[in-house]
């Protein structure tokens, strides 16, 4: 049997071809992760099936059919492979002019073919759009291994060059000599150009799978130099690395590790996390680490951990799940620095800081006896011992303060001078000690009725000053009275004894009987002076005439 190659033939190979094409591209899509603009190869692909069949049954189709809808179809074949190489290349915008170009052009198809049949205009309609769109795939491509050089895409842009220059000539040749007999003719130009077709129709096809190939082999292989160098930083890791299956079961442990606990790689595999434990930690930390990273969350802290020597050390650890494409977590990896030596310095820090602070209290305790004796000192300078009175030392820086002070606030002060009566007596009589107490007794009696701006002082052995500042003559003298009399009345117990005493009371006041302290207490003295001499146990005032005023 003869067979001849006719262009029927040619076109129904070019449609199944590409029918074929397009199941094995679907299939493949199916299989595996692919990059944009996939889906519009394989778009293109059906649509070039559809036309070359459209175009191989030309005379059993309509025209309608077979020439307007096969022609608008080719040129969405190119718009779906500029679209699809647009996408691969990155860019994502969808050209909406060029999808709505073929059916611009489908009235244009439908009038040079019903109202004013021209194959030339047709051809041209056709070639045009067809070209242009070729050229701008070209120049997608070559903008694309601008940045990533590429084989496949610097074939794929010669070719979609050489093609469009094709396409062109045959719109040119055509014009020259046009198809008497249609697209079907047999001639030897038009057997040559549609196997021409078929060798570029495979050529992009085959091209747009090897770019899909070569940029997935880039990916792998910097994935793999990615690994490789990542797989180098894990093995060189000044930080111990383990990674763990879900059970806390040991995967991989890099040299460092092995390095820091004396357990070699052979040995750890197949090893269990719990054979570092070290026995020091509380189990409610292990708790809290299981209960962190099976929540997919890290955990971080400080672990005591055994050595295989039975040594202890301490590290600072992260542990992290790592989790597989589905986003299961598929095992736990931690890093461990081992921070033993910080771990012993801290613990001697904190020792020498309880140490420190126990010496700082022992020293603040003696800083506060030395105060409270200091106070206590300072204040046992200032009064008497045996009646707890002020001194006379204290009287005089007393009396400057508040002489000044009165002076300015043109105030009056006035001075008791009180001296008990035979008191030498008493001593003689009940001995030293029963003095002593009447001294006391009397120091009690004095504080009980000064006010608190006033001053009881022991002025000498049985002699007390009383200072009462801002009061008058008059009210000093009230008090001076009401003070003896208290005095008189007082019976002072001894062992059985009840002790009696009076006193001699001289009261002077200033500013009427002078302007300084020292000059009060002379006229004070004087005063008392009189009191003894006048008989004893009464009060005298320096100058009668005070009251009298
Ligand atoms: P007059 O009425 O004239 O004041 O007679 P007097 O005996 O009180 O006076 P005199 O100055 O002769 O005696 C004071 C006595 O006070 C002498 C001294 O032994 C006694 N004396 C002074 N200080 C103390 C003391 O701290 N304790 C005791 N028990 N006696 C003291
Ligand atoms: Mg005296
Ligand atoms: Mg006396």
């Amino acid at each position: 049997m003869e067979i001849t190659l006719d262009v029927r033939t040619l076109l129904l190979s070019l449609a199944l071809m590409n029918l074929s094409l397009f199941f094995v591209l679907l299939i493949f899509r199916s299989a595996q992760k692919t990059y944009p603009g996939y889906i519009y190869w394989v778009a293109s692909i059906l649509c070039i099936s559809i036309t070359f069949s459209l175009l191989a049954t030309q005379d059993v189709l309509p025209t309608f059919l077979s020439s307007v809808i096969g022609n608008v179809l080719a040129i969405f074949v190119s718009v779906f492979r500029l679209e699809a190489i647009k996408r691969f290349a990155g860019n994502n915008r969808l050209s909406v002019f060029n999808f709505l170009l073929p059916l611009f052009l489908l009235p244009l198809f439908y009038y040079f073919s019903f109202e004013r049949p021209s194959t030339f205009m047709i051809n041209f309609i056709f070639t045009v759009p067809t070209v242009v769109l070729m050229l701008q795939v070209a120049w997608v491509l070559h903008r694309s291994h601008v940045e990533s050089p590429n084989a496949a895409s610097r074939v794929l842009s010669v070719f979609l060059l050489v093609f469009s220059f094709l396409t062109s000539a045959r719109l040119l040749i055509w014009a020259v000599a046009p198809l008497s007999e249609g697209v079907l003719h047999n001639a030897t130009l038009n057997v040559l150009s549609n196997i021409a077709l078929m060798f570029f129709a495979m050529v992009f096809t085959i091209g747009f799978i090897l770019l899909h190939s070569q940029r997935m082999h880039n990916e792998v292989l910097n994935l793999n130099v990615q690994l490789s160098q990542l797989h180098q930083a894990i093995e060189q890791s000044p930080s111990s690395i383990v990674i763990t299956d879900l059970t806390g079961q040991i995967e991989y442990v890099n040299p460092y590790f092995s390095e820091l606990t004396g357990y070699s790689q052979q040995e750890t595999t197949g090893m269990h996390t719990k054979a570092l434990k070290s026995g020091e930690m509380s189990p409610a930390i292990y708790d809290e680490i299981w209960h962190t990273i099976k929540a997919g969350r890290p955990w971080r802290g400080e672990l005591c951990n055994k050595r295989k020597d039975g040594s202890l050390y301490w590290e600072f650890t992260v542990i992290a799940p790592i989790r597989d494409e589905n986003d299961q977590i598929a095992n736990y990896i931690a890093f461990k620095e081992d921070v033993t030596e910080r771990k012993i310095a801290e613990e001697r820090l904190q020792q020498s800081e309880r140490k420190l602070r126990s010496l700082n209290q022992e020293l603040q305790q003696r800083l506060d006896e030395i105060t409270h004796l200091k106070a206590e000192l300072q204040e046992q300078a200032i009064r008497d011992p045996l009646t707890g009175l002020h001194n006379r030392r204290y009287l005089f820086e007393f009396l400057q303060r508040e002489f000044g002070l009165m002076k300015r606030k043109q105030r009056e002060i006035s001075i008791l001078l009180l001296d008990l009566d035979h008191f030498k007596n008493i001593n003689d009589t009940y001995g030293h000690g029963a003095g002593d107490v009447v001294l006391q007794e009397t120091a009690r009696l004095l504080q009980s009725i000064t006010r608190e701006t006033d001053l009881a002082c022991r002025y000498g052995g049985e002699e007390f000053l009383l200072l009462l500042p801002d009061m008058d003559c008059a009210t000093a003298l009230k008090r001076a009275e009401f003070l003896r009399k208290s005095l008189q009345e007082m019976s002072v117990q001894y062992n059985d004894l009840s002790l009696n005493v009076t006193a001699s009371i001289g009261l002077a006041s200033h500013p009427a009987d002078g302007k300084d302290h020292p000059d009060i207490i002379q006229k004070a003295d004087e005063a008392l002076y009189v009191a003894k001499r006048q008989g004893r146990n009464r009060v005298e005032i320096y100058n009668f005439a005070d009251i009298g005023e």
